[in-house]
């Protein structure tokens, strides 16, 4: 039977996602969801869209794509070390099956972590497309930033790179039972990672988007530093290697993208746990990013994922 938006509302947004928090009063069902932010404490917020055929290919999985757009934009959240605490999802269909399937993923995702879906919009659209906007909350002015790295920092990566690339090159392969196939299909914010990470006494973070050379290229700008790399320190390069070819893992790790792990700095003085990340690189004065391989200098070209350009 067809339903109405309002139905569809009620019946596959409104309490679908995690449990609610002491942040918000009144969630999905008037015009606004009403807030009440904790003293001390900043909220943390970030808008993500994601788009068919622009984000995920239009023969994959709608529960999947929107289970990896709430994800996705959850990571930035991971990334400023803040403690989600409410999600609005404004999710745009081509047709009434697809809403229901995005709506699943979305529940889906939210219920893995626990957070409430507090509000969004609903409506038809030419193509499938999520918009996403989460709030994170943190003790007031500890937010880890990618313009606090210092030139005397360590760079340490937290959580792994390259692996969605292979994964997405299984896919355009239709190798659907590839060894890789999941790590597309899945994305895993960072959220314990960065909170642990803000808690320790870390002040720079980015989550890898779009790249390892891009996104630390950003945190160098932002900064005023330069950034020097050893990619061969990144987790399982020789194990990776030997299994997809050093070249192909190699790109994947440089110019791949969504695997959404933490790139952060910390000064020596911290003391950051192996279980947590690895450390692949320092930061020094001047500006650029320096990429060693084996303690070789590579030259290589940036191309990291653009959407204009
Ligand atoms: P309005 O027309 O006043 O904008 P809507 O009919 O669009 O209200 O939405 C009604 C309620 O349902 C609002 O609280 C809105 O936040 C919520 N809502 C609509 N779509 C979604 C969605 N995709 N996810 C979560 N909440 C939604
Ligand atoms: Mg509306």
């Amino acid at each position: 039977m067809s339903e109405n938006e309002f139905s569809i509302i009620n019946n596959y947004f409104k309490g679908k996602g995690g449990h609610s928090s002491t942040f918000t009063r009144f969630a999905i069902g008037d015009d606004a969801s009403i807030h009440c932010p904790r003293t001390g404490m900043d909220l943390v917020v970030s808008s993500d869209t994601s788009v068919e055929n622009v984000h995920w290919p239009d023969d994959f999985s709608r529960v999947k794509a929107a289970d990896r757009a709430i994800c996705s934009a959850l990571s930035d959240l991971a990334a400023m070390g803040a403690n989600p605490v409410a999600v609005w999802a404004n999710v745009m269909a081509r047709d009434e099956k697809s809403v229901k399937k995005m709506a699943k993923g979305v529940s889906n995702a939210l219920r893995r972590y626990n957070v409430e879906l507090v509000g969004g919009d609903t409506c038809r659209s030419a193509v499938n497309a999520l918009a996403v906007t989460v709030a994170g909350e943190l003790p007031e002015g500890s937010a880890m930033r990618r313009d606090l790295a210092k030139s005397t920092d360590n760079v340490w990566l937290a959580g792994r790179l390259g692996f969605h690339a292979l994964g997405l090159q299984q896919w355009m392969r239709y190798q659907r039972d590839g060894e890789y196939i999941h790590c597309m299909e899945e994305i895993t914010p960072l959220l314990s990672a960065g909170m642990h990470l803000r808690e320790m006494g870390v002040k720079c973070c980015i989550d890898v988007s779009d790249g390892l050379l891009q996104d630390a290229g950003h945190l160098a700008v932002a900064s005023r530093i330069g950034i020097d790399i050893e990619v061969t320190h990144v987790p399982n390069w020789l194990h990776m290697c030997r299994s997809v070819g050093a070249e192909n893992f190699f790109d994947a790790v440089l110019h791949g993208g969504e695997d959404y792990a933490l790139l952060f700095t910390a000064p020596a003085e911290i003391k950051i746990p192996n279980a947590l990340a690895v450390q692949i690189g320092c930061c020094r004065v001047g500006e650029g990013v320096n990429l060693y391989r084996n303690g070789k200098l590579c030259e290589v070209e940036s191309k990291g994922f653009l959407h204009f350009g």
